[in-house]
């Protein structure tokens, strides 16, 4: 009997150590004490149990006991039990609803159009869903314990990764445009967005990825630029491939000390085979002399051919000496020369070729074809057809007549154009105002950007004459826009020697009188290198012109000679830091640390500041910061032509 009665307190300490054990549970949870109750319920019952034998052996005759036993514990157990199982009921019930609400959300992720990944802090996918895994042509095991493809994909440049990074792991969210490799060695485009996963405490447990397919999108973006950079008639590269891998070329002759040769070829009297025999004549013809060139050519290890429009070609040539250049010329000439049998007819065609060597005539691409057209309009005026580039040439006097002649005839028949592209405040974000850009509708070679036609302008001694273009019908499109209740600015961008001129502040004057114009509407943009020149006739011009109300700004800041002296002493008001540095800033510290100066310098001076040739939002996010007054460039918009402008203008409007 003492045996049992030794194992019934036996139990009884079994059921006190359940108990201290579950409300050793802490924190004291909803199931700990469902446990404890349940426990002290069955302490009690085998208590009573105990009792009840003690009782029964005699072991103890106490009424009181007894009486306790019977009543109060079996009441205290049946009150214990039936709060444990309520609690227990209420637990499963919980966890009952955050079953189903988990199993709802994985079958949003799991059903999703967009493709998702779940990774951990180190990078390692704890999840990916069907649509990634069918884009990327994997599975879900073999991807879980893998780097995500877009951080591993060579695709993916070094920079990116750090940027990406950086941004996450301080809690932000990643937007952009990312290429991954996928288990084919496919190249797959994606619009991804990256954002952490953070816990209750605010503590990031891992980050989700969604990408939305754009590879198609992306491929048709290419197409367009690959049609934009070639000729459709003779599908040689056009003018502007032509001058990127020009740009590289000079770029690489330059880092190995080579030479390197431009050269223009015109054929003679084409406009007359056209006039005469059609124009589709005349591009059989045209396709022909291509495919000569264009073998000639090939015959030369390094070059680049294109066709600039109408009847010229241009070609470059690396590694090459000026003999070399004189030896090619002459086999192109060969080639036009030999006669041309189209459609039943013989054609004997002649050409004129100017070139021009790099680093000898010049250093960028814009200026070495600007020389080997100046070396072909010689051998035109010539009687030798092929001309090498000497500087004299530049004064040349049939040149000029030619040029005179083009500029002229453009500002008569309003072939300029002038384009907007707007400026936008960051206090408020408002557009503020325009830069008015000229562009030259040519009737022959379409659209010229004015870095292709403005330095022979200022050269020529015609700039003048299309200045005054532009602040006439930029003044007059500014009064406009005020009457229909835009009432913005509008910078216009001024040559050095326009400043010289003496007429050049009556003719602002009275085009703001004309126009009923408030002066301080609108700014002339004055390049630093100009200002560098300047004497004290221009410091009384840029006075006068301030007089009258007119803001003056510097632009390009940060090329020229970073003298400080001019800034005191001219009346400016304004800064437009240059482009180069804005545009390389998130890459490099060097134009970072010169964007920084220069915004902390012009308020020192009491000057705004605007950054121009933001193609970003990080770069847009980054001035804000450091505080730069007003934003210009091709992420808020490129420049247009009014129609496109003003709705662009309404529609940004519309969404503040
Ligand atoms: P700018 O005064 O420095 O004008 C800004 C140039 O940068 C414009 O080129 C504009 O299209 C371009 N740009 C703006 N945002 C971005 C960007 O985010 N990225 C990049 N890569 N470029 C951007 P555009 O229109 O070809 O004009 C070139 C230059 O021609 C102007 O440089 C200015 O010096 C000159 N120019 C234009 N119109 C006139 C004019 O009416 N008179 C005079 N004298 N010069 C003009
Ligand atoms: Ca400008
Ligand atoms: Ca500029």
């Amino acid at each position: 009997m003492v045996n049992i009665t030794l194992l019934l307190w036996i139990s009884v300490l079994l059921q006190v150590a359940a108990v201290i054990m579950a409300l050793r549970l802490i924190p004291l949870t909803k199931k700990a004490l469902a446990w404890s109750l349940l426990s002290f319920a069955f302490f009690l019952m085998a208590s009573r149990r105990t009792l009840d034998l003690l009782l029964g052996e005699n072991l103890i005759d106490d009424p009181f006991i007894h009486t306790l036993s019977t009543r109060l514990v079996a009441l205290i157990i049946s009150l214990l039990l039936l709060l444990g199982i309520i609690l227990i009921k209420r637990i499963f019930v919980q966890q009952q609803r955050d079953a189903d609400q988990i199993k709802k959300l994985s079958l949003v992720i799991e059903q999703s159009p967009s493709a998702s990944v779940i990774f951990t802090p180190e990078a390692i996918i704890e999840y990916a869903n069907p649509k990634y895994c069918e884009i990327n042509h994997t599975s879900v095991s073999q991807l879980i314990g893998q780097t995500p493809l877009f951080l591993s994909s060579e695709q993916t440049p070094l920079s990116t990764l750090n940027k990406i990074w950086n941004k996450i792991k301080i809690g932000g969210v990643w937007k952009s445009e990312l290429c991954e490799t996928d288990a084919h060695g496919k190249h797959n485009w994606s619009r991804v967005i990256i954002s952490p996963i953070k816990d209750a405490k605010d503590v990031i447990t891992s980050y989700i990825a969604t990408f939305e397919d754009i590879t198609i999108e992306k491929q048709q973006r290419l197409t367009i630029k690959e049609l934009s950079l070639h000729d459709a008639l003779t599908q040689l590269p056009n003018k502007n491939y032509f001058n990127q891998s020009l740009q590289l070329a000079i770029k690489d002759a330059g880092c190995k000390s080579q030479q390197l040769s431009v050269l223009l070829l015109d054929i003679n009297n084409f406009k007359e085979i056209n006039n005469t025999l059609g124009h589709l004549t005349g591009d059989v013809i045209l396709r022909e002399i291509s495919n000569r060139l264009n073998y000639v050519a090939s015959q030369n290890a390094n070059h680049s051919l294109a066709r600039m429009g109408g009847d010229e070609f241009l070609l470059f040539t690396t590694d090459t000496t000026p003999e070399q250049t004189l030896d090619l010329a002459n086999q192109l000439k060969l080639a036009i020369q030999h006669p041309l049998y189209v459609e039943n007819r013989n054609f004997e065609l002649s050409v004129n070729i100017g070139y021009a060597s790099f680093p000898e005539h010049a250093k960028t691409a814009n200026e070495l074809i600007k020389c080997a057209d100046v070396a072909m309009y010689a051998a035109k005026a010539s009687s030798h057809s092929i001309v090498a580039y000497q500087s004299n040439l530049d004064d040349g006097k049939l040149k000029r007549l030619e040029l005179s002649s083009h500029f002229r005839q453009a500002a008569e028949e309003n072939e300029f154009i002038l384009y907007y592209q707007p400026q936008m405040d960051f206090s408020d974000k408002k557009i503020i105002g325009a830069e008015a850009l000229i562009r030259w509708l040519h009737p022959e070679y379409g659209m010229i950007p004015p870095d292709d036609f403005i330095q022979l302008a200022e050269q020529s001694g015609h700039i003048y004459m299309i200045t005054e273009w532009v602040i006439a019908n930029g003044l007059a499109q500014l009064s406009q826009w005020h009457k229909e209740g835009h009432k913005i600015e509008l910078s216009i961008n001024i040559s050095a020697t326009d400043i010289q001129n003496p007429e050049l502040v009556s003719l602002l004057e009275t085009e703001l009188i004309r126009n009923k114009l408030e002066p301080d509407f609108i700014t002339l943009e004055i390049t630093e290198n100009s200002l560098m020149l300047y004497n004290k006739q221009t410091i009384s011009a840029l006075i006068r012109i301030a007089e009258l109300g007119i803001n003056i700004s510097i632009d390009d800041f940060g090329t020229g000679y970073s003298s400080l002296q001019y800034l005191t002493k001219m009346p400016v008001s304004h800064i437009k830091i240059d482009k180069s540095f804005v545009m390389k800033m998130l890459d490099n510290d060097q134009d970072a640390i010169i964007v920084r100066s220069t915004i902390d310098m012009a308020h020192n001076l009491g000057l705004t500041i605007t950054a121009e040739g933001i193609e970003d939002e990080e770069t847009l996010e980054i001035l804000e910061i450091l505080r730069c007054d007003h934003a210009q460039g091709y992420h808020l918009a490129k420049p247009m032509n009014n129609q496109v402008f003003l709705s662009w203008l309404s529609h940004y409007n519309s969404r503040l």
